[in-house]
């Protein structure tokens, strides 16, 4: 089709079905297992990359590439999956994936049965030591608890450094906490909740089913509201959509506050401004590959669809879900301005009980931007709700109690901010 003939019937259809999309409806679907905890299982992040662009498309946003008229932008990285089953049993309990265990991210595959091996803190750290006297038919497990300082992290350190060589279970005595890698280990790593160990655990059956994509392609999702008037600035509001996906046939991860709730908010922010415009140029930023390291917004970043020195400022959207203990703004400290300015529509709206500020941190995908020159913040609620990168951050669990505060304070921001 001729580009002029596109642009108009993009402008008509904008003009005459622009529609309200219900936040809360839109986070409850990216949460649901139709989309596969949006990871890399089943194709979870493009189907939700795909249900984003429609949204996109159905509140009246301009897809941003407009060389081939398409929200998408594509980069892509290896990862390591957990298609098919996830089992284990310790003696004769059989424990449940994502409640009594979990595969480290970077866990090999394995099917079968293994005699288990305490070993010394001593010991552990002689790795040659620990291999000599290695058979192949044993784990290595070990309480990696009651330490001080930073003791358990290096031990887990030489745990997974013993994972290329035999297969290890690390026995844990806090919350399950998963994540996604980008590397495979030769042997299996298995992480097990120590409250599910009646005793001294004698032997597993264990069954892992991993296998690492060397190539995965995965899609930032972008669209754009032009200003009302010309020659504008542009503001860029940002959220990953991407979360851990599946470990294993009966286990997600819904991710429905990390962040299914800050792509909401992007959705909440796009059917304001649709309908009541704006002075600046407004994109629609909703990034894929964050918990593997920020890789979209970092791909983004070095090929950027916009020019960065035409954006003003960035908010970036992670965590919108609860709020009852206020919000923190990272780069907070930075950008003196435009942090007052936030505070002083805050205590006029009288919004939030407190907006707390923090120096730069490379936690989320404003990281990259700020790095390159970008001003920007990034914004997370803070309250009750502590499930994180585990199976119960789910859409039930989210409170929603200050998402549409927080909403109204980035409208004003947006019109107040010069
Ligand atoms: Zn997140």
């Amino acid at each position: 089709m001729h580009k002029s003939v596109w642009i108009v019937l993009c402008a008509i259809y904008s003009f005459s079905f622009s529609q309200k999309i219900d936040y809360k409806k839109f986070t409850e679907a990216l949460c649901s297992s139709e989309f596969h905890g949006r990871g890399y299982v089943n194709q979870g992040d493009s189907l939700a990359a795909n249900y984003i662009a429609q949204t996109f498309s159905q509140i009246g946003l301009l897809p941003i590439n407009q060389s081939n008229y398409s929200y998408f932008q594509n980069f892509s990285f290896p990862v390591n999956t957990f298609p098919g089953e996830v089992s284990l049993q310790i003696d004769s309990s059989i424990l449940l994936p994502g409640i009594h265990f979990l595969v480290d991210p970077s866990s090999g595959e394995y099917t079968g049965n293994l005699k288990l091996k305490f070993v010394s803190t001593s010991d552990l750290y002689n790795q040659r030591c620990v291999l000599n006297n290695w058979t192949d038919d044993h784990a290595l497990i070990f309480r990696n608890y009651g330490f001080g300082g930073d003791t358990v992290t290096k031990i887990r350190q030489y745990l997974q450094q013993l994972a290329s060589k035999i297969p290890i279970i690390e026995i844990v005595n806090t919350k399950l906490t998963w994540s996604v890698s980008q590397k495979k280990y030769s042997y299996p790593y298995i992480i097990v909740q120590d409250s599910v160990l009646k005793e001294t655990p004698k032997s597993v059956s264990l069954k892992v089913d991993a296998q690492l994509v060397p190539v995965h392609t995965a899609r930032n999702v972008i669209g754009y509201l032009p200003a009302t008037k010309k020659n504008a600035k542009t503001l860029v509001f940002s959220a990953h959509y991407d979360h851990l996906g599946r470990m294993g046939n009966d286990v997600y991860f819904p991710g429905g506050n990390d962040n299914a709730s800050g792509t909401a908010m992007l959705v909440f922010l796009a059917n304001y401004f649709k309908k009541h415009g704006s002075k600046y140029n407004l994109v629609f930023m909703a990034f894929a590959g964050e918990e593997i390291g920020l890789l979209g917004s970092q791909y983004f970043v070095s090929n950027p669809l916009i020019n960065l020195k035409d954006i003003r400022f960035l908010i970036n959207l992670d965590i919108m879900g609860s709020g009852e203990d206020g919000i923190t703004a990272v780069n907070g400290t930075l950008f003196e301005k435009e942090f007052l300015l936030l505070q002083k529509i805050n205590k006029k709206q009288k919004a939030l009980p407190i907006i707390k500020k923090r120096g730069p941190a490379a936690n989320s995908d404003h990281f990259y931007f700020t790095q390159a020159g970008v001003p920007g913040f990034f914004i997370y609620t803070m309250g009750p709700n502590k499930n994180y990168h585990d199976i119960n951050d789910t859409y039930e669990n989210l409170s929603f109690k200050a998402f549409e505060k927080i909403g109204e304070l980035l409208i004003a921001f947006t019109q107040k901010l010069n």
